[in-house]
């Protein structure tokens, strides 16, 4: 098979993918949002590279350690494994919103990052998630947005969700959206593999 790039969906965590906590900060608080495993799975069998981009302030502010996020991060690998579902990766903003870093979303460092790892290429991405700040990096990085209700998506809708190329109800919807905006780039006139 020829060495394809991969595509990516680039995937926020509190809110989108587990239920929001406020500073999530122990194993035990992480359970997966009602849809999040079934759209998952979906954008798993339409091919797609799963990547979390995650900010998490809780580390600088002293909420929670490094320790503790591993560990968090570990039960979440864990439970979407026993799914069939695997992440290309987890990469997370330790800083807060003061620190003036580079990675904090809506800046593109963690996008940045993943794609030098995972050589993609951000304007052929997803960027699916709850806040504002997600659609932000989408539009930061040529990626397309996409807000979920789930998490503060509500809030998110509310106040206009800027730059959204669709908002869904939960990831499930997001899924089935990607996939009628891949089933449309397929050239015409051609049979499929
Ligand atoms: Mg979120
Ligand atoms: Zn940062």
């Amino acid at each position: 098979m020829p060495q394809t790039r991969p595509r990516v969906v680039l995937l926020d965590r509190d809110g989108t993918l587990n239920e929001e906590v406020h500073y999530l900060a122990r194993p035990d608080q992480l359970v997966l949002i009602p849809g999040a495993v079934a759209g998952l799975r979906r954008l798993r069998d339409l091919g797609l590279t799963l990547v979390v981009v995650t900010n998490q302030s809780g580390l600088e502010r002293g909420y929670f350690s490094n320790a503790d996020l591993e560990a968090i991060h570990r039960r979440l690998i864990d439970m979407l494994a026993a799914e069939g579902i695997v992440l290309a990766g987890i990469f997370v903003c330790p800083h807060g919103p003061d620190s003036d870093c580079e990675c904090r979303k809506p800046k593109p460092g963690l996008v940045d990052a993943a794609r030098h790892a995972l050589g993609f290429d951000p304007a052929e991405a997803f960027m699916i998630g709850d806040k504002q700040s997600d659609l932000d990096l989408g539009l930061a990085v040529g990626a397309l947005p996409i807000l979920v209700r789930t998490g503060y998506g509500l809030e998110t809708e509310s106040a206009g969700a800027a730059g959204a190329a669709f908002v869904a109800s939960d990831l499930l919807q997001a899924s089935a959206f990607i996939a009628g905006r891949l089933e449309r780039e397929k050239p015409r006139g051609t049979a499929a593999p």
